[in-house]
């Protein structure tokens, strides 16, 4: 089905000059599988420095923007700067901008309509919580987050979909290979149902969730896993294992 297996780094709020040189360097020693596309999601204020000092092959993502090209919005960035700067993606819907700032379903879909309107690339976050797994309410969140956006956009060939259950997020419980397989396959099926057949083929869908050099390999054997969103880990030179997973 040629689904290219990507592998993002969310750096989250971590790293100062001296620790992004050091992963940099890891990054540029490798070696990084040239069947895996890698994208590092960089705090903002650094975006220019490590796109400037990573070679082309090895893309770059924002962490957030928002849904206008400029104007009177006070701490944020628009997509087309993130361009200017030659950064293609942008990583949206993170349950961590959703828990901890509020952002919505809809803000989500106006985010990621507006970064690809804008040319960028989109890491499109979704997952549901503890209790909405114990609830059995896991693919009626995932469908309702993914519907949102659906909504918004037409396109889905510059989306890649990160599956965070957001219990499994920094917590050091990843989700089994069973259940995060039965969840990307759910999801799959939504596309080809609620999109068409082609979306729902070619679509990427990451597992994101206390990945790490030890549980990637069986996680990357699923048949609907295409790759990772790795927090903790993309910060350590394990992130290269991680991107080599699938070999
Ligand atoms: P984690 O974070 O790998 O540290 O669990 C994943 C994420 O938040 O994208």
């Amino acid at each position: 089905m040629g689904r290219k297996f990507v592998v993002g780094g969310n750096w989250k709020m971590n790293g100062d000059k001296k620790q992004i040189s050091e992963i940099i360097n890891t990054l540029k020693t490798g070696p990084l599988s040239p069947n895996t596309e890698v994208i590092v999601g960089v705090p903002a204020i650094y975006l220019e420095h490590v796109r400037t000092n990573l070679p082309q092959s090895i893309e770059v993502a924002a962490q957030n923007c928002y849904k206008v090209p400029k104007g009177a919005f006070t701490g944020e960035i628009s997509p087309a700067m993130i361009k200017d700067i030659g950064v293609n993606w942008v990583i949206l819907g993170h349950s961590e901008r959703r828990q901890i700032f509020g952002e919505t379903d809809e803000l989500i879909a106006e985010k990621v309509a507006h970064a690809l309107e804008a040319g960028l690339k989109v890491i499109a976050c979704i997952g549901e919580t503890l209790e909405e797994r114990e609830g059995g309410k896991t693919e009626e969140v995932v469908f309702r987050q993914t519907k949102a956006i659906a909504g918004k956009i037409k396109d889905w060939s510059n989306v890649v979909i990160a599956y965070e259950p957001v219990w499994a997020i920094g917590t050091g419980k990843t989700a089994t290979p069973q259940q995060a397989q039965e969840v990307h396959k759910a999801l799959r099926q939504w596309f080809c149902t609620h999109v068409n057949a082609d979306v729902g083929n070619s679509i990427r869908i990451q597992y994101g969730g206390s990945v790490t050099g030890a549980n990637c390999k069986e996680l990357a054997a699923q048949p609907d896993i295409d790759g990772f969103l790795v927090g903790g880990a993309s910060l350590k030179p394990e992130f290269v294992n991680i991107v080599n997973a699938k070999q």
